[in-house]
C-alpha cells in the first residue's frame, strides 16, 4: 500500500511550528510496513487543502491528514476533505453529544463554535477522539481513503495507534514489518563511504542510506519481509557487508562520544583536554553523549596563543596536550590548536594531538572555521585519533 501524508496549518508554513507529526506518522508507517512516498505541508485554505488531497489520491491509496479541526473558523480541514470528496459536511448528533460530554466531564462550558467539530463529510466514518474535543474521521472514494486526524501532537499520536494502526491491520490487511537499524561511520567522506557502499545503497529491499552530520554518518538499513525474523536476518547480512568494507570507520551501533567513552572505561584511563579556543570543541563533541565526561579530569582552555601557520598550530596542540596530562594527572592528555587566520580560500589549519605515557600522535587538517559547525568536524577529528588509539590501532 502507498500512503502520502499531508500536514495542514498555515504555523507550519510561517515556521512557527515545525511539523513533527508527520515525522512521527513516518516512523510508524515504516514500522508497519506502509510505503510512503511523499509528505506535504499545505496552509489552512480550503481550496488548497481540497486540491492537495485529490493530487494525493491520484498517486495514492492512503491519505493521512493532520491539522484543521479545531473549532475555530480557521480550521477548515473538515470543509476541504468535503470539497476535495464533493460530499457536504453532514451535522451528526452523536458527535456532538461527545464533545459536549468532553466540556461536561471537564466542569466548562461548551462554546458555539465547538459545534463545527461535530460535522464531517457525508458518509465518513467518524472516529471518537478521547484525548481532545476534535473527532478524527475516515473517508473513502474509488481513488483511496483519506484519515484526517487533529493537529495536536499528543492527540494525533493517541489516534494514530490506537486507530490508524489497528485499521491498516485488521482492515487493511497490512503485516509487513520494516526493520530499521541505525549504524554510525566516521573519518572518511560521504562520498567514499557512497562509492564503498553503492551496490547497498542502489538496493531495494533493504534500502542503505546515508545522512552526514559534520564528518560522521549514520547509515540506515531498512529491510522489509512478512515478519520480524525474517527482516532481521536481512539486516543482519547488509551490516555484516557494511562492517567489512567500511573496517575499523564504522563505530557500529555506538556514536563516536559512546566509543570513545567506552573505551575509556575498557581501559581504565583518564583523560585531560586543552582546547586552544572557548569553542571548546572536544569538550563539546564528548558531551553528546551521557558518559562521555566520565573520565575527563580536567580542561584547559587557552583562546590567547596566535600560532600563524601550521606548524606553530602543530607545537602548541602538542605542548597543550601534554600540559594537560601534567595538570590534571591524567593517562592522557588530548588537544585542538588552531592557526589564528584562514588562509586566502577561508580555511583555517588546525591541529590536534594526543598524548599518551609512552609517546604522541597529531593531525592537522583544513577547516572552513567561519560557520560555527566547522568546529564539530574538528571535535570528530580529535574524538577519532583518540578512538584509533584507544582501539590499539597503529597511526
Ligand atoms: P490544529 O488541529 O490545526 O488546530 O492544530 C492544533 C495545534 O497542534 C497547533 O497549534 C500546533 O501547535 C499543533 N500542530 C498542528 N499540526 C502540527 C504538526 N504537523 N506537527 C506538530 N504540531 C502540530
Ligand atoms: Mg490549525
Amino acid at each position: 500500500m502507498d500512503a502520502e501524508i499531508i500536514a495542514i496549518g498555515s504555523e507550519l508554513l510561517l515556521g512557527a511550528t515545525i511539523d513533527t507529526n508527520s515525522a512521527y506518522m513516518a516512523g510508524h508507517l515504516a514500522a508497519a510496513g506502509v510505503n510512503l512516498f511523499r509528505t506535504s505541508v499545505v496552509g489552512d485554505n480550503v481550496e488548497r487543502i481540497a486540491a492537495t488531497i485529490s493530487e494525493s489520491l491520484g498517486r495514492a491509496d492512503l491519505v493521512i491528514c493532520t491539522g484543521g479541526l479545531g473549532p475555530t473558523l480557521d480550521d477548515v480541514t473538515r470543509e476541504a476533505v468535503a470539497l476535495a470528496f464533493g460530499r457536504e459536511l453532514e451535522f451528526r448528533q452523536d458527535l456532538l453529544d461527545q464533545v459536549a460530554a468532553r466540556f461536561a466531564a471537564m466542569n466548562r462550558p461548551m462554546s458555539e463554535s465547538n459545534r463545527r467539530q461535530a460535522y464531517v463529510p457525508a458518509g465518513a466514518r467518524a472516529i471518537e477522539n478521547p484525548r481532545g474535543t476534535a473527532p478524527a474521521f475516515i473517508v473513502g472514494d474509488e481513488r483511496g481513503t483519506v484519515i484526517v486526524l487533529p493537529g495536536v501532537p499528543y492527540e494525533m499520536r493517541y489516534l494514530f495507534e490506537n486507530v490508524v494502526l489497528p485499521y491498516l491491520r485488521d482492515e487493511r490487511g497490512i503485516t509487513d514489518v520494516i526493520l530499521v537499524k541505525t549504524l554510525h561511520a566516521v573519518g572518511l567522506g560521504e562520498s567514499v563511504i557512497g562509492e564503498m557502499i553503492a551496490d547497498l545503497m542502489l538496493a531495494s529491499n533493504p534500502t542503505v542510506g546515508i545522512s552526514a552530520k559534520q564528518a560522521r554518518y549514520e547509515l540506515r538499513i531498512g529491510a522489509r519481509a512478512s515478519s520480524l525474523a525474517v527482516a532481521q536476518t536481512m539486516v543482519d547480512t547488509a551490516e555484516a557487508t557494511i562492517r567489512e568494507r567500511l573496517g575499523d570507520h564504522l563505530t557500529g551501533e555506538e556514536t563516536l562520544a559512546d566509543a570513545v567513552s567506552r573505551l575509556l572505561t575498557t581501559g581504565q584511563q583518564t583523560l585531560s583536554l586543552y582546547e586552544g579556543t572557548i569553542v571548546a570543541p572536544i569538550y563539546r563533541a564528548l558531551s553528546g553523549t551521557a558518559t562521555g565526561l566520565n573520565h575527563v579530569r580536567g580542561v584547559i582552555v587557552h583562546p590567547l596563543d596566535r600560532p600563524t601557520d601550521e606548524h606553530a598550530s602543530a607545537s602548541l596542540a602538542h605542548a597543550g596536550a601534554i600540559s594537560a596530562a601534567d595538570r590534571w594527572r591524567s593517562d592522557l592528555g588530548l588537544a585542538v590548536q588552531a592557526a589564528s587566520m584562514p588562509d586566502d580560500r577561508g580555511f583555517t589549519a588546525v591541529s590536534v594531538a594526543l598524548c599518551f605515557p609512552d609517546g604522541s600522535r597529531q593531525i592537522t587538517r583544513y577547516y572552513d572555521l567561519r560557520q560555527p559547525e566547522g568546529w564539530d568536524f574538528v571535535g570528530t577529528l580529535a574524538l577519532d585519533l583518540l578512538r584509533r588509539y584507544l582501539m590499539g590501532e597503529d597511526e
